[in-house]
This record gives C-alpha cells, structure tokens and sequence, in this order.
C-alpha cells in the first residue's frame, strides 16, 4: 500500500515565515499615495497597525513566527500533506499528486493562518476591534474565530450576494461573536453612496473593504483597524507556512521535488503560501512549473494589463502594482466568491511579470467537473475556489500520462465546499453557465486607470 498521509508533529512546524520579496530578482514596484508619490509606513498607520506595517514593508528572508501564535495553530497545524491516489488510478497517470489539506482548519481553509497572525498583532498593539470585508464567507468566518480566541471585537462587511446565498457562513460569523452585515450597507459613506446609484447591486470585494477601512479610519477612539484576508505582502508571508511544511513533508517520505505546484488564485494568498518556497527553489535554478489559477469570468492574471489601480471601488487604499481588471470592475456572480477580486497580489504579479509563474484560467463548469471527478475518487467536496486548482491538476496529470512522465504534482487544498453546496445544486441541475469576459467590458472598466501613474514591467528575462 502506498503512503496516502504524510503527518509532521508539533515539534516541526515551522519557526519562521518565508518573505519571498527578499529573492526576487527584482523588486516590487512601491505602493503610490494619490500624489503619485510612494507612501510611507505613516501614512498606513490609521489602518494596520505599525508592528504588521513593519512586516509588509519587510525585506528579510525570514521572519521569527512568535511562539503564541503557534500556539493557537497547533488546534489544526501542521496540516497533514496527502497523496490522492484514487484519483491518480482513476486517471490512470504515472503522476504522484499530493496535496496539502488546508480544509482541517476549524474555518475550513486557510485563511485562519493569517487571521490568528493578524488579530495577534493587532492585540500587541493594543487594538480592540478589527473591521473587514468578506467575499463568499471564508474570510469573515476565520477573522471572527482569530478575534473571539484572541480577544477582538470583529466586524465584518459581507458582499451582498453572498450574504443572500450562503447563510450558513454568516452563522459561523456569530457562533464566533463576529457582527456580520451585507455590503454594500447603510452605515458607511462609501455604502451609502454604491446604493444610491445601483441600488440592486450583488456587491463586490472591492465595495465592501472600501466599507470596512471607513468603519476603521473614522472610529474616534483610534482602537480599531483593518483587516485584509489577501493581496497584502504580510497576509501572503502568514501563509507561507503551508508550503514550508509540505517541503518538510515530501522530504520526510524521500520524494524529489516537484515539478508542478499549483494552486488556485483570488488575492493570491493560499497560492502564494504553498508556492513561494518553491518559487525559491525556481530562482535558484530548480526546474519547477508553478501556476496559478483563476477563473475565465474573473480573468486577472490571464488578460489583465499590470497597471497602477486602487485595491477597492472608493480608491481609498494606495495604489498597487498589479494586474489589474479596473477598480470599478464588477464580476459576474460565479460560485467562487473567493476569486471574483478585480486584482492580484503585488507579489504574484512581479512574479509573474518576472515569468516564474505560468497563469492558467478555468470555466466554472469544467471546474465543477473537476470537482465531481474528485469528490467521487478521492471523497471530499471541495470549495468552489479549490476546483480550479484540481482542474489544472488533472490536466497536469493527464499530460504527465501522454508523457510516460511519473511527475510529482503538489497542490494546496484550499479549502471544503461544505458551507458552499449551493453551487453543486446548480452544476447538477444544469443551471451553470460558462461566462468569457468580453473584450470591450474590459476595456470599459479599465479606461478609469488612464490617468494613474504607470507601472513599468521590470524583468531579467531569467525565465
Ligand atoms: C478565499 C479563498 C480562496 C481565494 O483567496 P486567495 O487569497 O487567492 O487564496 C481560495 N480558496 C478558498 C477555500 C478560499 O476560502
């Protein structure tokens, strides 16, 4: 029989958080203030607090992970790293797939890395309440469970759709103690004004954290902050903790490194956790293929021009350099909440740019597919963002068999479908349509960023 779970103990988790933006080749493009002009760590300091500030900006290597916030990861970490040999047999592939389970977590995904990270932090630094916004409700439901373990009040501005769809998520939000409302509301500015001019509008990411960082920014007491679930270089860096288990872990069973790493992407982050330290490897010379994966509807990574824009409608935030769909964009209501953001973590991006990654986009319904294919070998039901990766993962693994090649496929479970099985009903009662973005709704939604500084494409042609 072969070893179908891989475990670490307690005693290996890893110490340190791996900054990828120390290796790369080359450096991030600075975040702009609305002059144009870099901003500083100041100027972020009403909405994160100055100790997670520090770790954004960071350009060590390593980052110490502080012996409390293990602590509370031991509840579900390390995760275990799983071979789905069902489904290698079902396909008939010389293939090993592994993947890293991040579904064990109490939230149900990954998320809970950098939520207990972040509330921690904030904690130290004497703040008492976190705001944020959620898409399909993983987000919320990890920084609710962060804030009530940690101590923090949560408030959480959920996109209106999703608050209509999946009920069950809010629930999870006040089992936790989190106050949860749909997005856009009518207690902010920036909600307010949304539903004057649409006011049956499904919502957007980019919507509800413009909600959130007001709610922040204007609490008088000067004891409340933000809370980003993705995109932001110290969100990515929590995460890094799952790709740093998973290369003990495939050490430990004597297996090489992989050739393909692959993992789903909304902001980037569980991409970003389980890749970076193979995105390492890759600059030192290892030949690695590592994709991220996204959806046609949403198609940031795969069509997106990479650009200055804001992170969210009200251009609130600083300016990012990423590949971006337009701040305005507002994507069709595809079942992957998760990965409807209308940008890309800046470091994925360069990354990207750099040519270490190779993007890839997926219909809904070839992902839902995807999805049967593997709740029906492997067993699990996976969350509607996780089918894209195994959607790539089989046609991995089915060119690893018109190869004759016994590749090694990781990719990162990101998350259960449990909460999400609205989505299933409609994939199987024929309700699911496919949805390409078309060229000219592009074009419409990125004409806002004509007047914004550029961002220059900085490569070394290395890959
Ligand atoms: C939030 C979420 C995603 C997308 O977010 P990233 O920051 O890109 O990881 C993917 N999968 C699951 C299960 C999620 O909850």
């Amino acid at each position: 029989m072969e070893q179908v779970k891989v475990s670490l103990n307690e005693s290996d988790i890893p110490r340190q958080w791996y900054n990828l933006a120390a290796d790369l080749p080359t450096p991030l493009l600075p975040p702009l203030g609305p002059d144009g002009k870099p901003v500083s760590p100041d100027m972020l300091a009403p909405v994160f607090p100055m100790n997670l500030i520090e770790q954004e900006v960071s350009s060590k290597k390593w980052i110490d992970i502080p012996e409390e916030i293990l602590n509370i990861l031991y509840r579900w970490r390390p995760t275990p790293l799983r071979r789905a040999i069902y489904l290698e047999k079902h396909l008939g592939t010389p293939a090993h797939i592994y993947y890293k389970d991040e579904s064990v977590s109490p939230p149900g995904s990954h998320k809970p890395n950098t939520a207990v990270a972040q509330a921690w932090y904030n904690k130290q630094f004497g703040i008492k309440k976190l705001t944020t916004e959620t898409g399909a409700g993983q987000w919320g439901s990890a920084l609710a469970f962060a804030c009530k373990l940690i101590g923090l009040e949560c408030k959480v501005f959920m996109v209106r759709i999703s608050f209509d769809q999946k009920p069950g998520r809010k629930l999870m939000m006040q089992v936790w103690g989190a106050n949860c409302v749909p997005s856009p509301s009518t207690e902010t500015n920036a909600g307010r004004s949304v539903l004057k001019e649409i006011p049956n509008t499904p919502g957007s990411l980019g919507i509800a954290i413009s909600e959130a960082i007001e709610e922040a920014v204007t609490d008088k007491t000067g004891k409340t902050r933000y809370s980003l679930g993705s995109v932001l270089n110290h969100v990515l860096l929590h995460q890094t903790i799952i790709g740093l288990e998973a290369k003990k872990q495939l050490k430990s069973i004597g297996e090489k490194l992989p050739d393909v790493v692959i993992g789903c992407a909304g902001g980037g982050s569980n991409f970003a956790g389980l890749s970076f330290p193979f995105v390492a490897d890759k600059i030192n010379g290892a030949k690695i293929k590592i994709m991220p994966v996204e959806p046609t509807a949403c198609p940031t990574m795969t069509r997106a021009p990479f650009v200055y824009d804001f992170g969210d409608t009200a251009c609130t935030t600083p300016l990012l350099a990423m590949h971006s769909l337009g701040h305005a964009f507002i994507p069709p209501p595809i079942h992957a909440g998760g990965l409807r953001y209308h940008g890309m973590a800046p470091l994925v991006c360069q990354a990207i740019v750099e040519r270490l990654l190779e993007p890839k986009a997926y219909h809904q319904k070839k992902c839902y597919e995807a999805a049967l294919t593997w709740a029906r070998t492997e067993g699990p039901i996976c969350a509607p963002e996780t089918s894209h990766a195994i959607a790539a993962v089989i046609d991995e693994a089915t060119k690893a068999k018109e190869e004759g090649k016994e590749k090694v496929i990781l990719f990162n479970y990101s998350g259960h479908g449990l909460m999400d099985l609205s989505g299933y009903d409609a994939y199987l009662s024929g309700k699911l349509t496919d949805y390409e973005l078309p060229d000219e709704e592009m074009k419409k939604y990125l004409k806002d960023l004509e007047n914004l500084p550029k961002a220059e494409m900085r490569k070394t042609c290395k890959w």
